[in-house]
């Protein structure tokens, strides 16, 4: 054959890159490129000679790759070719040209690439910047040369440049050796081995930083954190005396930080082996392409003390070593995921050959080296050990945003650091966050310290204003003003009926009735008799009223809505609600007992929340997390009595922050017709009628208001409060287009912390995906959990857990899901938390961003609803076997639809024949 010196097939990682190069090709996927500066005085034809005779002794830069026609493709060692070598004189540009000409130069050079089945797969590019300075740019592709090759390589170019002898000989062994002999190696126990290694591993593996903006570059970028020479030292012994090599550290500190960061016990990451047989002799002085990356799988969790758990990560290293020719494409189809699944982190331990020459007899330098490897990985760590140990992360901004990248990188050092005086510390306790952060984590992030004074009780706090200011308004409704000292004569009508029954500390009350005047005067009235209320909305359905009224065990139930009651056998529990008016309050008997604050210590409300058992639960609230959450009110939105506009139905505990705040604070509560609230243009008019200074509402709603009404009329507002469900950025933009001097405050709490527990006070432009749920309310402390119950690290997704006086004291009559929740917080003995479920990351300022859920509870129009209780509800049904329950968005149609990632998650655990069934119906 022509001008071919031999030819053979390729190794499974070769075919692996070829696959790649040839399918959607990346751009510049494989192409690697070297330049440095070379200042003094260079001979470029010699340089070039030295060049032309190194392609010429090394078969690897005269190979081509030929496929097409080729039932298996072939690499073909071509005799003689010619090296293409680029001069380009640039000594007459600018020097701010020169960087910008070079970044093009490069970038395009890239971009290129080679045409595989011609040879050689290298170039080169000399460019002069000066007498004395040179620019040299060498491109290869990756199929050909690994980079261990290239340090021989360039050890040859210049050892010829000096014109020294060359010191070594040629290696005994050649490349085309070393894939005849991987061909030869079974590769049956690689699959085993593979399959056996990546059975269950949770894939792929995902970080739990801010995903990166849409649209972020692809170009990789890159960023190094130095260990100090005393720290590398550090490790370096803290190794020896171990009998660990310091790669198997940096591999264990890795597998810590990612495994923190990715908030699982069990990771799997890209690591690099040099891919360099020791068995065959001379094989480390041959340049071809045997570099291979491959899984490496790792426990982070467990008893184990750090040694130990470093020597089996050792172990396992080796093994994998043993398997280091299988191709990365078989080894994700023996894992049955695809390829890109199977890591998106790589760590590369450098361990090449140092280069061996030196040109200051020359009087030449050479600077600035550096290699653009475009891995296809969004995040590579290369690890130099020098004397300083380097670490390089090499990060693509559109698959790992640079701030997490930046922690990734940093959060890597701090691990590597810390470990040589943990020998013996169990592996579980290590890795991020690191000390200092732990710290922030437990101290000023948590929490914004505790209130001055402790909370005063709401119900004393509203007799204080019926004392100071008995003909302010208190309530203003469709049925009149009710002044403060009406209000309490109501009050005091209900609460005397009420001790009637013999209602007292201990007891609970439930209030069947809309918002009104009434509502309000009855859950006064409970409270001074020291009993706790239970409002049921009439507009639930009949039989889920009388679910909760059974499950509450309330002994007395007073009813403003008689249409409502009819359903219900009530018997002569009932008390009814009257309307109430300044006349009817004058006639109250001046003998009545004055409306007292009562005991201050038992329950003050239970509130029903979707139940995941079937049933739902009942939050029980103590009066002392209501006078905390209400204390805190003032404390964030100052004293001013708030003229609050009520939207809440009394279902929801939002409502309980309504009805509270205005009232302890001498300001007037306005309750709209619930029918005016079907409209919102008509409803905003109200806003202007009644000089509304303050409202609270789901955001959904608070968008049709922006939507629906005349600006003007919403012009009384100084502050508008969403809360109960994630607030889109849409609506805060429309908020600040439209009300641009009302605050816009989000407001996110569990019921089972009493209303609210974080805020934010939003800015008019909002990251466009997170809109923040803020820091913790006065006195309430938050810990991002990891699902070990750990710390999650500043950044990184976790469970939101929230400890402090707002924590309620659990679900009536569920022990089981109340230990489930309410859990002692494992960082202040002693106090408790309740575990909500939402999904949070926190900001370096302590600012937590809301990103969903980590079971099914969803969030409709503020209602919480678990989709298990209405499966079980379901599957209750003589004809149903099995159910699943997802959203399904309505709107815009290209979100409108079933989420079918969501339905096949659910369905997992289902009858496989079921889910079919379900997915049919669903599709
Ligand atoms: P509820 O007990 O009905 O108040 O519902 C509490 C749940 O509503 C929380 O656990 C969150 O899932 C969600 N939620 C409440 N407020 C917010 C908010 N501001 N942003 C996002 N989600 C919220
Ligand atoms: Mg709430």
């Amino acid at each position: 054959m022509h001008n071919v010196s031999s030819i053979y097939p390729l190794t499974p990682v070769q075919g692996g890159m070829l696959f790649h190069s040839l399918g959607a090709a990346e751009e510049g996927a494989y192409v690697v490129q070297y330049s440095s500066e070379l200042t003094g005085p260079v001979d470029t034809p010699r340089l070039r000679a030295a060049w032309e005779a190194t392609v010429a002794a090394n078969a690897a830069l005269r190979t081509a790759f030929l496929f097409e026609g080729l039932d298996e493709p072939m690499q073909v060692v071509r005799e003689r070719v010619e090296l293409p070598w680029y001069e380009y004189d640039w000594s007459n540009a600018a020097d701010a040209t020169v960087t910008s000409k070079m970044r093009e130069f490069l970038t395009e050079d890239r971009r290129r690439g080679f045409d595989l089945a011609h040879a050689p797969l290298t170039r080169l590019a000399c460019i002069r910047l000066s007498s004395r300075r040179h620019h040299l740019i060498w491109t290869y592709h990756h199929i050909a040369v690994d980079g261990w090759s290239s340090v021989l390589l360039l050890n040859e170019v210049w050892q010829r440049y000096l014109t020294r002898p060359q010191i070594n000989l040629p290696p005994t062994t050649s490349f085309g050796d070393f894939v005849s002999w991987s061909r030869s190696q079974a590769s049956t126990a690689d699959e085993q081995f593979w399959k056996s290694r990546l059975a269950g591993a949770p894939l792929p593996l995902t970080l739990g930083f801010a995903r990166p903006r849409a649209g972020a570059s692809r170009i990789h970028e890159r960023e190094r954190v130095s260990l100090t020479p005393d720290e590398t030292q550090r490790l370096r012994d803290f190794a020896s005396i171990n009998r660990l090599t310091l790669s198997t550290v940096v591999h264990g500190a890795w597998a810590l930080t990612l495994s923190r960061c990715a908030s699982t016990p069990d990771v799997v990451y890209g690591a690099t082996v040099a891919g360099r047989p020791p068995a065959m002799p001379d094989v480390d002085r041959i340049v071809g392409a045997f570099i291979n990356t491959l899984p490496v799988r790792v426990q982070t969790d467990g008893d184990l003390s750090l040694v130990d758990w470093l020597a089996a990560l050792q172990n396992e290293l080796l093994e994998v070593r043993d398997h280091e020719l299988s191709s990365l494409r078989d080894v994700a189809r023996w894992a049955g995921v695809p390829a890109a699944d199977l890591f998106d982190t790589i760590l590369v331990f450098e361990n090449a050959p140092h280069a061996e020459w030196d040109l200051g007899d020359e009087g030449i330098q050479l600077r600035h080296e550096e290699y653009f490897d475009q891995s296809n990985y969004g995040f590579a760590l290369l690890a130099h050990p020098r004397d300083a140990l380097d670490l390089h992360g090499v990060f693509r901004p559109d698959r790992v945003a640079p701030a997490a990248a930046h922690r990734l990188l940093n959060l890597m050092a701090a691990t590597l650091r810390s470990l040589p005086v943990h020998t013996h510390t169990p592996v579980a306790h290590l890795g991020p966050p690191m000390p200092q952060e732990r710290d922030a984590l437990l101290g000023p992030l948590a929490s914004e310290g505790a209130p001055a004074s402790a909370p005063i009780d709401v119900l004393e706090l509203f007799l204080t204003h019926v004392t100071a200011t008995p003909d302010a308004p208190a309530i203003v409704s469709d049925t009149g003003t009710l002044t403060y000292r009406d209000l309490q004569s109501h009050a005091r009508l209900l609460a005397a009926a009420l001790r009637e029954r013999g209602v007292g500390p201990g007891d609970r009350v439930a209030i069947l009735a809309r918002k009104s005047g009434g509502f309000v005067a009855a859950v006064l009235a409970t409270l001074s008799c020291g009993a706790s209320y239970v409002p049921l909305d009439p507009d639930y359905p009949s039989a889920r009223i009388a679910q909760m009224l059974q499950l509450s065990g309330a002994s007395i139930i007073m009813v403003g809505d008689a249409r409502a009651a009819s359903d219900l056998e009530l018997g002569s529990r009932v008390i009814p609600l009257i309307t109430m008016s300044t006349e009817v309050a004058a006639t109250a008997p001046a003998s009545l007992p004055g409306l007292a604050a009562g005991p201050t210590d038992g329950e003050a409300y239970v509130i029903f929340t979707s139940g995941s058992t079937g049933i739902p639960k009942g939050v029980s609230v103590s009066r002392t997390n209501l006078a905390a959450s209400n204390a805190a009110r003032s404390l964030v939105y100052g004293t001013e009595p708030p003229r609050f506009l009520l939207l809440s139905p009394v279902g929801f505990d939002s409502s309980v922050a309504g009805l509270f705040w205005p009232l302890s604070l001498g300001g007037t509560l306005i309750i709209a017709d619930p029918e005016l609230e079907k409209s919102p243009h008509e409803l905003a008019r109200l806003f202007r009628q009644s000089d509304v200074s303050i409202t609270l509402c789901v955001p959904s709603f608070y968008r049709l208001l922006l939507e629906q009404s005349d600006t003007n009329d919403l012009h009384s507002l100084t502050t508008v409060i969403v809360a109960g469900e994630a607030c889109p950025p849409e609506v805060v933009q429309l908020h600040f287009a439209r009300l641009p001097h009302s605050a816009l405050i989000n407001e996110y709490g569990p019921t089972e912390c009493t209303v609210w527990s974080t805020y934010a006070r939003l800015g008019p432009s909002p990251d466009s995906r997170e809109v923040p749920i803020g820091r913790p309310i006065p006195g309430a402390i938050v810990r991002v959990l990891d699902a070990a119950g750990r710390l999650a690290p500043i950044g990184v997704a976790g469970e939101l857990c929230i400890g402090g006086p707002g924590v309620a004291r659990g679900y009536v009559d569920l022990p089981a899901e109340t230990a489930l929740r309410f859990i002692d917080d494992p960082f202040a003995p002693g106090t408790r938390l309740y575990r909500t479920g939402d999904l949070v990351r926190m900001d370096t300022n302590g600012v937590l961003a809301f990103l969903g859920r980590n079971d099914a509870q969803l969030k409709i129009r503020g209602f919480r609803i678990e989709p298990h209780e209405i499966e079980t509800a379901l599957r209750g049904h003589a004809d149903i076997a099995d159910a699943v329950v997802v959203a399904r968005a309505l709107g815009a149609p290209e979100t409108e639809g079933v989420s079918v990632h969501e339905l096949m998650k659910r369905l997992e655990t289902m009858d496989p024949a079921v889910a079919l069934e379900i997915v049919e119906a669903a599709v």
